[in-house]
């Protein structure tokens, strides 16, 4: 990425009127990263004056428990109410067109792609796209500021919230000193950090606790998978959401039990979504890069955490997956 990259983002920006349309768009079952990302920008867009932002993404349309105080809220619009044809589109931590459902489509629009995966195929007409970046809203305050915002509270608590999920609350590899200092301008905005964080990480119900429980419980070791540098995988069925009364986002924590088995270099959630599919999360050590096993399965992501949707029995995506990690 070059500074002729942030320039072309800034005036594609600065040379709307205030009354353009303007859509923000995140990818499918948003996380802290791809909320965070788009609603700070929405609320960065407001400030400069921007009247017709909205922000969307793609069915299903439902904010989770965890972000439900994120300001910016007001911004969303379910993806069948997004302007048709803005005057800028801008879409935030999607590695690729398919992870925008049926807002692809507004990618015919001048488009700009606000992304940090390595697997990014680049796929807006401006790509600020950096794979050293933590985050993408390590990006979206890059931005910010190039455009003259000032960091308010509510900025500064969407921000926030997508620098600490994807760091992994400050303990992955891209937790550079960056990445700090950009934490402390944002807490210096007065967030509470600590409510966030017990929002974010430490907050769900009892059924829920129970449910992550009896998948930990049922974690497989295969010790000569991947290469023998080992596999720990469990997974999760659309029954089992049922049987606790629980929605998907509630496995979310599941893969941080797995990934802690010393003796797997890669861990492996099969999340059941459908009758016929698996939402499959990798999470590596160091041993492998699962941005390259994740694509090679039509997914994408990270060099230590990527996923791909699997369809079949979670037999035959459990062999797909092992096929690539001996590859
Ligand atoms: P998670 O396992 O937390 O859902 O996702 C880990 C990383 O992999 C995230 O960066 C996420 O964007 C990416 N990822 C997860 N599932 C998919 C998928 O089906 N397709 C793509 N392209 N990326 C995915
Ligand atoms: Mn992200």
């Amino acid at each position: 990425m070059t500074g002729a990259d942030w320039a072309d983002a800034v005036a594609a920006v600065s040379g709307l009127p205030a009354s353009a349309p303007v859509l923000l768009a995140c990818h499918v079952n948003p996380d802290g990263d791809a909320l965070g990302s788009m609603l700070a920008f929405g609320l960065g867009l407001r400030r400069l004056g921007y009247r017709a932002v909205q922000a969307s993404f793609p069915e299903p349309f439902e904010v989770t428990e965890p972000f439900l105080g994120l300001p910016g809220l007001d911004l969303l619009v379910p993806p069948a109410e997004a302007v048709a044809e803005p005057a800028l589109f801008v879409c935030f931590d999607a590695s690729s067109a398919d992870r925008l459902g049926a807002l692809a489509g507004r990618l015919a629009a001048p488009s700009v792609v606000v992304d940090h995966h390595a697997s990014n195929t680049r796929f807006g007409k401006i790509n600020l796209v950096d794979p050293a970046a933590a985050a993408t809203t390590v990006l979206v305050a890059g931005l910010l500021d190039r455009l003259g915002v000032p960091l308010d509270r509510a900025i500064a608590e969407c921000l926030y919230v997508g620098l600490v999920t994807d760091t992994g609350s400050f303990r992955y590899e891209a937790t550079t000193p960056a990445v700090h200092e950009l934490a402390a301008r944002l807490v210096a905005t007065g967030i509470d950090v600590g409510t966030l964080s017990r929002r974010l990480f430490d907050t769900r119900p009892y059924a829920a606790v129970r449910l992550l429980a009896e998948a930990v419980g049922r974690t497989v070791l295969e010790p000569s998978a991947a290469r023998g540098l080992g596999l720990a995988w469990t997974y999760a069925t659309v029954d089992d959401l049922a049987r606790y009364g629980q929605r998907p986002y509630a496995l979310e924590p599941l893969v941080d039990s797995v990934r802690a088995v010393a003796e797997a270099d890669v861990a492996a959630v099969f999340k059941q979504v459908g009758p016929d599919g698996w939402a499959v999360s990798l999470r590596s050590r160091g041993g492998t890069d699962v941005s390259r096993v994740a694509v090679a399965l039509g997914g994408g992501g990270h060099r230590l955490a990527a996923g791909f949707t699997g369809y079949g029995s979670l037999d035959r995506v459990l062999d797909a997956l092992r096929t690539v990690l001996d590859g």
